[in-house]
């Protein structure tokens, strides 16, 4: 069977150009898969249109039952949902295996209890004469559009908020990670999720992801990926009024005070910057250390990044596999090299490794120091497993360079002061901010961006009622012809 569509319940052969496969660890093909047609794309739509009176008139308990089924699928086939997703990203088989798949499975488990939560805040009599309630329902079609770092989970965070509240979905994945998006529909179809309610079509995002974005039958459009394409989606979703939902770039800061554990903000700053290798909009990016625990960090920094374990993806043992393509890993060692070039000091990493790993697109954990707050490595999102670290003086200097980039998706404050971790809890401007830790996501918990970062959530009850609409019912009370407020408007004579 040909596996590279998934619309109305079934894998197809898309209709549009041929393109390779290529596992970045080796640079080896693994196969081909065909691109969808515009017509494909009018396919998927018209099938989750077809399928959308049927699943919104569900009862929440019955689309919860259908995805906790889903959801038992995906735990079944963990295995192989981890192995694709280290085969097609490069990623370690220990982080597809240990965050990625787990942590999809534990969002359907969430999704499907949250679908029996949508309720509206009122019912009850608010006005004379009326009962009025408010109801959730669902939006529609929703258009999606997902990005290649974490195709599995922002498939999932997309897919399935949206179908938790009756929507049915068409997402496109990025064109080199199709694979488990794909597999993720043949799972909720094998779990009984019916045809037609997840849809998945591939291709290039200038002419699939337009088109489907921009068509008529798509009723809201949710996006991951960079900022300079959500906002191009935007535009195009404006053409036609729609509602749209942007995760967008980030360029996270770890902001260590003077009196943090700096072996534990080291240890945090290493697996915040080098996660998924670096290829995460939340990963920590920019380390803002206070003067006397500069030296300290990041000689614990450089120590720990010069341990890590670069290698083959499929190993066990491998801390850091390859990143997405042998193009992407250029671009990320053009950052280093340029910053070195103008005279910053690379502390570890700033190399792709050879010998074995010559073939792969690898690139080692890299700590650079002695840049300007306004250099491209401190403001522009690299996307690899790159940590610039900085010093300040005072607190207010260094909530001040952390908030001192277009981005607002996510940031670290390192301290043992109460006061100084509200402090910048508040005064630190993103979608999240962990103190004395970096990354850890949970199903319950919203992820979402300030400023270029975009808006809107993924995950939570927050992601549910983003994809619904609310309906203001309004009960008259009053069975009299003419009521008293219509005097307002005439009087009966
Ligand atoms: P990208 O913006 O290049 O591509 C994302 C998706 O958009 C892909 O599927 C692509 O095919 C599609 N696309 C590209 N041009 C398009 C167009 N003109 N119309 C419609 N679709 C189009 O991003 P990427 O390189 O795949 O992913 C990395 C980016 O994603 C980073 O900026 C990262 O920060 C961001 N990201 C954000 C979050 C978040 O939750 N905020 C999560 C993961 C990744």
């Amino acid at each position: 069977m040909e596996k590279h569509l998934f619309i109305d319940g079934a894998y197809r052969r898309g209709r549009g150009a041929e393109a390779t496969c290529i596992d970045p660890a080796t640079g080896k093909v693994t196969g081909t898969q065909f691109y969808a047609t515009t017509e494909d794309v009018d396919d998927a739509v018209a099938a989750a249109r077809a399928a959308l009176p049927g699943w919104s008139s569900r009862t929440p308990g019955e689309r919860s039952t259908a995805m906790l089924a889903f959801a038992a699928e995906v735990e079944r086939r963990a295995v192989e949902f981890a192995a694709l997703e280290t085969e097609q990203t490069g990623k370690s088989i220990r982080l597809a295996s240990g965050f990625d798949v787990p942590g999809t499975i534990d969002n359907i488990y969430f999704f499907a209890g949250a679908a029996r939560q949508l309720g509206g805040l009122a019912a009850g009599e608010y006005g004379t004469g009326g009962t009025s309630m408010v109801r959730r329902e669902a939006v529609g079609v929703i258009g999606s559009i997902a990005p290649w770092n974490y195709p599995l989970q922002m498939a999932a965070w997309k897919i399935l908020p949206a179908i938790a509240a009756g929507n049915t979905i068409v997402l496109k994945p990025a064109e080199n990670t199709p694979g488990t998006s794909l597999l993720f529909a043949e799972a909720a179809g094998a779990a009984g999720i019916p045809p037609g309610v997840i849809n998945i079509v591939t291709g290039r995002g200038r002419e699939i992801g337009e088109y489907l974005v921009s068509h008529q039958d798509v009723a809201m459009v949710s996006f991951t990926g960079s900022t300079a394409v959500g906002r191009h989606i935007m535009a195009c979703a404006a053409q036609s009024g729609k509602r749209v939902h942007l995760e967008l770039g980030g360029k996270a800061p770890l902001v260590v005070f003077d009196d943090a554990d700096v072996e534990a903000a080291a240890h945090g700053a290493v697996a915040g910057a080098i996660i998924n290798g670096g290829q995460d909009c939340t990963a920590a990016t920019r380390a803002y250390v206070q003067r006397p625990l500069f030296q300290a960090f990041t000689t614990r920094v450089a120590e720990l990044m010069d341990a890590v374990v670069v290698g083959d993806p499929t190993d066990p043992d491998t801390d850091l596999g390859s990143l997405i393509t042998h193009d992407h890993r250029d671009r990320v060692a053009g950052f280093v090299d340029r910053a070195r070039a103008a005279g910053a000091s690379v502390l570890a990493g700033g190399y792709a490794p050879d010998g074995d790993l010559a073939e792969g697109a690898f690139y080692r954990p890299t700590l650079i120091t002695g840049v300007q707050q306004d250099s491209e490595v401190v403001q522009d999102e690299i996307f690899g497993p790159v940590l610039v670290a900085l010093p300040f003086d005072t607190d207010d200097e260094g909530i001040d360079l952390a908030n001192d980039t277009v981005y607002g998706l996510a940031a670290s404050a390192w301290t043992r002061d109460v006061s100084r971790s509200m402090r910048a809890s508040a005064e630190i401007q993103a979608g999240c901010v962990w103190i004395n830790d970096h990354i850890p996501v949970v199903s319950e918990l919203p992820h979402g961006g300030y400023k270029a970062s975009g808006f809107g959530n993924d995950m939570s009850i927050y992601s549910l009622e983003e994809y619904t609409n609310i309906k203001h019912v309004s009960i008259s009370r009053d069975s009299a012809a003419h009521k008293e407020w219509q005097d307002t408007v005439f009087r009966v004579r």
